[in-house]
């Protein structure tokens, strides 16, 4: 059952802005025991500091025995060419590449220790190894952590939250996190976790699927009930300075091949920053999902519109024509 919470980064607990989401909540079918009878998710920004969040919710614990069954597989199963390793990191490559060479550039750290908050199959973890980083991580999901550590041969990274009992690992030079955060109920109890394993000066690289500056209705749609938080540069700005990082750079454009996420790097200097020099103006932040938002997405449209899946058709067709023309010339 869902209950009312207090907004997930200031924690005010009382003045909230509606959110219109005109989508249909395709997730909630796979969370029954969590949403009862509820057909959609409710979103609302913070009417202090403008965080977009899921409320009212399920609760911390009734979430973290729901991801750590792993109920979501029955709907939603892998596809079966990645039970070997070639065609995963196929996709891995494309998927992940571009995010890991950013977080190396903009860290300059040339290799190090890495630790994935939320690895899930393994493969952003896998490319770090193939470039020197001794990589580490956690993830909930027992199926997932599985086919990292079995088909991948991943040693490190294991299967568990983010909580208290990561304190025992040694210190890293980077997190990484990839459409994780989304996810997470506990904001602060996650990042005091990471806190404890990040060394002095050491970075944090985020991405996240976001609302803003969107180009497509994929923007919206991620408010659903697989969600609880909607990022913006600033909300991950504010949710970085409360645990002692700072931020360094960030962009609604770090990947050309999807469409509305954000990517973000921040410092771990110890220093705590007023969190506050980075609140939203709530009313701005309805105004804009209300309104501004869904005409982006029809002004983007004829471009954006499904656009990894145009991306995905060309690759199929390079891909073909490549078959086509190794058969035409004989080799394999
Ligand atoms: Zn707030």
């Amino acid at each position: 059952m869902v209950t009312e919470v207090a907004c997930p980064l200031c924690g005010e607990s009382s003045r909230f802005l509606e959110i219109r989401n005109p989508y249909r909540d395709g997730h909630i079918a796979d969370y029954r025991s969590l949403y009862g009878s509820r057909t959609k998710s409710d979103w609302k920004a913070c009417g202090t500091c403008g965080f977009v969040h899921q409320n009212p919710r399920p609760s911390i614990e009734a979430l973290n025995a729901y991801y750590a069954a792993g109920d979501y597989h029955a709907s939603t199963p892998p596809p079966l060419s990645w039970s070997e390793p070639g065609p995963y990191m196929k996709f891995a490559r494309w998927y992940y590449s571009d995010k890991v060479e950013f977080a190396i550039a903009q860290t300059g750290l040339r290799t190090g220790r890495v630790f994935e908050m939320g690895f899930g199959y393994g493969g952003a973890l896998k490319l770090f190894e193939e470039r020197g980083w001794q990589v580490s991580g956690r993830e909930p999901d027992g199926q997932l952590a599985a086919f990292a550590h079995d088909t991948l041969g991943l040693r490190g990274p294991e299967r568990g939250f983010v909580d208290d009992s990561v304190t025992g690992l040694p210190p890293v030079d980077l997190i990484f996190s990839n459409h994780a955060f989304e996810h997470v109920a506990d904001l602060h109890g996650v990042m005091a976790a990471l806190r404890t394993i990040i060394k002095p000066g050491g970075y944090i690289f985020t991405t996240v699927p976001t609302y803003a500056a969107n180009r497509s209705n994929m923007s919206l749609r991620w408010m659903n009930s697989a969600h609880y938080s909607l990022f913006t540069r600033r909300s991950l700005d504010q949710l970085v300075a409360r645990h002692g990082f700072e931020p360094v750079v960030s962009t609604y454009r770090g990947w050309r091949k999807e469409i509305d996420d954000v990517w973000h790097v921040a410092r771990y200097t110890g220093k705590q920053l007023d969190p506050t020099a980075s609140y939203e103006d709530p009313a701005a932040v309805a105004r804009f999902i209300n309104w501004v938002n869904p005409v982006r997405s029809l002004l983007f449209a004829p471009v954006f519109s499904n656009y990894h899946r145009k991306v995905q058709r060309v690759m199929y067709v390079k891909e073909g024509v490549e078959l086509v023309a190794r058969r035409l010339l004989g080799r394999r």
